[in-house]
């Protein structure tokens, strides 16, 4: 019996032969000699197999995460491997064909999150989930990616954002400060703090920004959001639209650096933080002249440095670990330490911290419809190991993992409810002057 084909989509107009060109000329740029040493370095041991959710979760040997490079690698061995002369002479190694860039699409966007699990259970070191970044990137430019994952980026990079035009802004936030009551200051022409929204956070979770500014206005901060900079998204970091994704990053920095801010906050989102905090060194290569900063890292800081105080829940807690800030992110002390100053009774999970499952959803998976069943069976491990906490809460500190999630719970009919760290912090605030 043959495999099924997989699903794929196109955009744009390009013939197969243009198609596979502006893959394979995307690949060799990539082909420096970081990924060039990750090429080499593979010994096949397999290890990698056994970190990727979507393998353990369904045992399928095409989810391994050393498959999913198999095109990449072929493509180095033809174009830029020592013998890569020899290689095509003798056609050594088959030129990837357009039925292979198809087929790989599922590959390497339904069923890879980018969270770099696999890359830190290598035991050579190779940054899996960074070359499946850069074969994003020539899987775009051949016109090869989710048709959902397509549509946000034609809006993003019309509007600046792929959910809200920037003159939308204040009428947005205006009816925020209706519905919750809580000051946000938009424009503001000076202010040492731009805050930043993920996408959804100014629409169907809003909650989560007023949260964001109860805090901010209670520990005296001044800031402002903007409608030059506001959306910390990461549309072009997952789609491989590199381009897209130095506008959006761009207009987040530049937008602070004209305000005078000292630092961009971001939301609670993983990739986010990743695209912003770690991809702006592309950009700015004399430094990036401001900090970024993740929500988590800066309720922290404002913790130890006593502006918030907290009144304790002193209920039992686990925590899912989003892998963009813990494990890519190096926040996993910073998020037991606002658990701790909430009184949380940690109930970790199996797998936590650096070593934490992905909630199934990052690098655009959530957003992918297609790759939903494949999702459902992901979750069913994280499930399991928070029921095996026995913990009252579940708590997150990424919106794109809660949103996951929740539709992980919906689907497997679980109850269970999935808290924002933020939102506890601004619901457990102490106000001073008060008992
Ligand atoms: S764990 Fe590393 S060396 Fe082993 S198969 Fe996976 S990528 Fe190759
Ligand atoms: S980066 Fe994550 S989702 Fe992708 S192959 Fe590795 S473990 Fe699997």
């Amino acid at each position: 019996m043959t495999a099924a084909a997989a699903p794929f989509d196109r955009q744009g107009t390009q013939g197969d032969a243009e198609r596979v060109q502006a893959a394979m000329r995307s690949f060799v740029r990539e082909f420096g000699v970081t990924a060039a040493l990750h090429m080499e370095a593979c010994v096949r041991c397999g290890m990698c197999a056994e970190a990727c959710h979507f393998h353990v979760a369904t045992g399928e040997a095409k989810y391994t995460p050393v498959h999913k490079l198999e095109l990449f690698r072929r493509a180095y061995r033809r174009e830029v491997g020592p013998f890569a002369p020899l290689v095509r002479a003798l056609n050594l190694v088959p030129r990837p064909s357009i039925d292979d860039l198809q087929q790989w699409q599922e590959l390497i966007y339904d069923s890879c999150n980018m969270c770099g699990r696999c890359t830190m259970i290598c035991p050579m070191g190779i940054d899996i989930a960074e070359l499946v970044k850069e074969a994003r990137h020539g899987m775009f430019a051949a016109g090869l990616i989710p048709e959902r994952l397509a549509l946000m980026d034609r809006t993003a990079r019309q509007w600046g954002s792929p959910a809200t035009p920037a003159e939308d802004l204040p009428d947005i936030l205006a009816e925020i400060v209706e519905q919750h009551g809580e000051p946000i200051p938009c424009d503001l022409p000076a202010a040492d703090v731009l805050v930043t929204a993920a996408p959804a956070e100014l629409g169907d979770h809003t909650h989560a920004l007023a949260a964001a500014a109860k805090i901010l206005n209670r520990a005296g901060v001044r800031w402002t959001m903007h409608q030059g900079g506001f959306d910390a998204s990461n549309i072009g970091f997952n789609n491989g639209d590199l381009p897209l994704q130095e506008q959006l990053t761009r207009a987040l920095i530049d937008t602070a650096v004209k305000i005078g801010a000292k630092t961009v906050l971001l939301p609670e989102c993983g990739h986010a933080y990743g695209a912003a905090r770690w991809e702006a060194a592309k950009w700015y290569p004399q430094g990036v002249p401001v900090r970024v900063m993740h929500m988590v890292e800066y309720l922290d800081e404002l913790i130890a440095s006593g502006k918030v105080r907290l009144k304790p829940i002193g209920e039992t807690a686990t925590f899912h670990d989003p892998c963009q800030i813990v494990r890519r992110g190096g926040l996993e002390a910073a998020a037991r330490r606002v658990l701790a100053a909430l009184g949380f009774e940690l109930h970790e999970l199996k797998d936590h911290g650096r070593f934490a499952y992905c909630c199934g959803g990052g690098g655009g998976v959530v957003s992918n419809v297609r790759a939903a069943p494949l999702r459902a069976k992901a979750f069913e491990i994280k499930k399991a190991q928070v029921e095996a906490t026995g913990a009252k809460h579940f708590v997150t500190a990424c919106g794109q993992c809660r949103i996951t999630l929740e539709m992980g719970a919906k689907q497997a009919k679980w109850d269970r409810q999935v808290e924002s760290l933020l939102e506890l912090v601004a619901e457990r605030l102490v106000d001073e002057g008060k008992p």
